[in-house]
């Protein structure tokens, strides 16, 4: 037996003490994980800037923060997040009580995307903790050293039948998911997710997939382009573009095309143009690998502003392509990097339907002040979140369920909803024994019939 097959047995037996179950237990157990992130707050600082130039402000905004905020919220509700929940059981089932109760699912499997390295594996991670699971967690291997933290941070303060680190890539997630898991949680890209999709079907397991895309953002011609501008820039250049819900593209309306790319050029002003700039207000790219990649996708032709690029020192400027259309490179997969391509259009009608030609993005954002043409895209493209004259901060809203639809993932989490995720709603119906009325039993009459018509309908 492998040491990956035995920590899952071991979890699976610890589940079945029924330990977890224990609402307290939880709690505790959410404390201490807070606790161990405050306490290795710097060293997690540390080794994301290692991996790739994060700085401590980025980590904080986009990490910890999350981090925090969805901690404390599951150690706030666990508790009315677990309770039995009534319902009424209706006439056919006078007299009885209904209610669910929220079980916990088993053994999880939480695979990490490299992105948000600690948010994207740490949250799920948690909120499964909080259901009364036990979790198995995958972190990225491309920041090794903010896998490297977590392990040691987690690994060496909660019990391996708990709560445990697994590191490492392809190889071991390969091993990872030939284990029969209870739920396995994934965040990545849609290739691998079918990998992952088509090892738990093996096991009947059930997943949620968070996804990616290309994420599409509709400026229209009443929009506040500096405010526009400003929150699209920031939205798409944090994380160097490597944010699977960034603004992919922009499709603009024609008229004020020229208008609003200059308004971004004002914005990317406080960025690094070149490696010498570099600074804490930007990242580098992941790898050579995706550097490689994301330069190629650069056609020298259509950049209007940016484009300098370092490989050395895996470093492109905040870039935008301007005159590109559907059939661009560009335009064939996901982006996630710091390349903003404009296309613009005259009619909304033929922008919504390129829109809706493709796979279902991950998120959409408009950017307008009119109500019908920000229902119009509402109503007809579908998307898995986003936000009206505003871009990313939707996931931000704990309250809002964060996930896909179509090809960028199934399923949510986020709050009460991821809470609901790694949950089996029990279903249960509860009667007593001092009635039970003749009505269903042989001998069956038209009288009775014509009673259960009347009650049922
Ligand atoms: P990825 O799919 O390459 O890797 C994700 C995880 O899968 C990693 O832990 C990796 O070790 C593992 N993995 C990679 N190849 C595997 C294989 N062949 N078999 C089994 N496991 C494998 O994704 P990534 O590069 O880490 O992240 C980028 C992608 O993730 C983008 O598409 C982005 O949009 C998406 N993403 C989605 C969300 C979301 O919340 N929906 C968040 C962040 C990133």
């Amino acid at each position: 037996m492998g040491n990956i097959e035995k920590i899952v047995n071991a979890q699976k037996a610890y589940f079945n003490t029924n330990t977890t179950k224990d609402v307290a237990y939880r709690i505790a157990q959410l404390k201490k994980l807070k606790a161990l992130i405050q306490a290795n707050e710097q060293e997690i600082f540390d080794a994301i800037y290692a991996d790739f130039g994060k700085s401590e402000f980025e980590t904080y905004l986009t990490e910890l923060a999350l981090l925090r905020h969805e901690i404390d919220l599951c150690i706030k509700k666990t508790k009315r997040w677990s309770k039995r929940k009534r319902v009424w059981s209706g006439i056919a089932n006078f007299p009885s009580k209904s209610y669910i109760i929220p079980e916990p699912l088993g053994v999880c499997l939480v695979i990490g995307a490299w992105n948000y390295p600690y948010q994207l594996s740490l949250l799920p991670a948690l909120t499964a903790l909080a259901a009364g699971n036990t979790v198995i967690m995958k972190p990225s291997e491309l920041p090794s050293r903010t896998s490297a933290v977590m392990a040691k941070m987690i690994n060496e303060h909660f019990a391996a039948d708990y709560f445990h680190v697994i590191e490492g890539g392809v190889e071991e997630t390969t091993e990872l998911l030939n284990q029969p898991f209870d739920k396995i949680f994934f965040t990545g890209s849609i290739p691998v997710g079918k990998i992952v999709y088509e090892a738990a079907a093996k096991n009947l397991t059930p997943v949620t997939l968070e996804l990616g895309g290309k994420s599409p953002t509709f400026v229209l011609q009443d929009a506040d382009l500096k405010m526009t501008a400003k929150r699209i820039a920031w939205a798409k250049f944090i994380n160097a573009g490597q944010t699977c819900v960034a603004p992919d593209y922009i499709l603009v309306e024609k008229s004020i095309e020229d208008k609003f790319i200059e308004a971004l050029k004002v914005e990317l002003e406080n960025y690094p143009q070149s490696s010498d700039q570099f600074d804490d207000n930007y990242v580098k790219i992941i790898n050579t690998k995706n550097f490689d990649r994301l330069s190629e996708l650069i056609d020298k032709e259509k950049v209007c502003y940016g484009g300098n690029q370092n490989r050395e020192e895996r470093f492109i400027s905040p870039t935008i392509m301007k005159n590109v259309s559907f059939d661009d490179p560009i335009m064939e997969d996901e982006i996630f990097g710091p390349i903003l391509p404009i296309l613009s259009f005259s009619d909304l009608n033929q922008a919504i339907h390129e829109v809706k030609a493709r796979p279902k993005p991950l998120s959409c954002y408009v950017y307008s002040k009119n109500k019908s043409s920000i229902n119009k895209l509402l109503h007809e493209v579908s998307f898995g979140g986003g936000c009206v004259n505003d871009s990313i901060m939707h996931l931000a809203v704990s309250k809002l369920p964060f996930g896909g639809v179509g090809h960028s993932g199934i399923g949510s989490y986020h709050g009460k909803v991821g809470f609901d995720t790694f949950s089996h709603q029990k279903s249960i119906l509860h009667k007593g024994f001092w009635f039970e009325p003749p009505i269903k039993y042989a001998p069956y009459s038209p009288k009775k019939l014509k009673i259960i018509r009347w009650l049922i309908g």
